[in-house]
């Protein structure tokens, strides 16, 4: 009986070791501007790791971070005009993910990447008169179908949170990497997208020591009452899973 007691211990500390089990309580801890219901789902992907690992080997994506040039590999590169250094040369410390589609609600044309790259025609659509003359980028977006574009390495600064704030430190380009993900707050994100998601965390959290799931943030936490995305529609218990997930 001890000894199965035992197996139990150890098998129950071998997966918190590997979800990083103190993420949660840190964020209890600490009171984050994390939504609490999100440390629900952090713990709920940590008790479903042994499902998901099923899953995961299924649709497994691999992802490499060169650190000398701040690129993940393999990516589409469209480098983006609107970047510049981080002040200090502050290292990452926050992931910001947002949810995006132009025109809003279209998948799958070019618009997201002409915004990035400053070649938008602001007539083609009427809402494009909304966001005239904007300049913006994100580090990556991740396209419906799963393909990863790059605008800006890492090390760079991409415009991407606007007036925002995380854990009272404001100014969260400065410090943060953004993932675009394509897609509308209300619509569920693509399953297609997860997976490279996942991959695209793994490989940062690789080659950014420190940097990990308790990093994660929405656009609408760090710039609440100013941005919704990536919505309700997207499934952060499926995300902890696939990182609790080998
Ligand atoms: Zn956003």
């Amino acid at each position: 009986m001890e000894t199965i007691v035992k197996f139990f211990v150890k098998l129950f500390v071998k997966s918190c070791v590997k979800f990083r089990v103190s993420f949660p309580f840190a964020n209890l801890l600490f009171a984050g501007p994390v939504p609490a219901a999100r440390v629900g789902f952090m713990l709920a992907g940590q008790a479903r790791c042994a499902l998901s690992a099923a899953e995961s080997t299924m649709t497994q994506k691999s992802f490499e971070v060169d650190p000398d040039t701040g690129l993940i590999h393999p990516a589409r590169q469209a480098p983006s005009p609107n970047r510049d250094a981080r002040p200090g040369s502050r290292k990452p410390s926050l992931i910001v993910l947002h949810g995006i589609s132009l025109p809003p609600g279209q998948y799958g044309g070019g618009d997201i990447e002409r915004l990035f790259t400053n070649r938008l025609e602001w007539d083609a659509h009427p809402y494009y008169r909304q966001i005239r003359g904007l300049e913006v980028s994100s580090h990556l977006l991740i396209r419906r179908d799963g393909a990863l574009v790059q605008f800006v390495p890492f090390s760079e600064r991409a415009w991407h949170a606007g007036e925002s704030t995380f854990r009272g430190v404001r100014r969260c380009n400065d410090y943060s990497i953004g993932i675009e993900l394509e897609g509308v707050d209300e619509t569920p994100y693509d399953d297609r997208q997860y997976p490279v998601l996942v991959a695209v965390l793994k490989a940062l959290f690789r080659a950014c020591p420190g940097l990990g799931a308790r990093d994660l943030a929405a656009h609408s936490d760090v710039a609440p009452g100013r941005k919704t995305d990536p919505g309700p529609a997207f499934d952060w218990l499926r995300l902890y899973d696939g990182l609790a997930a080998s």
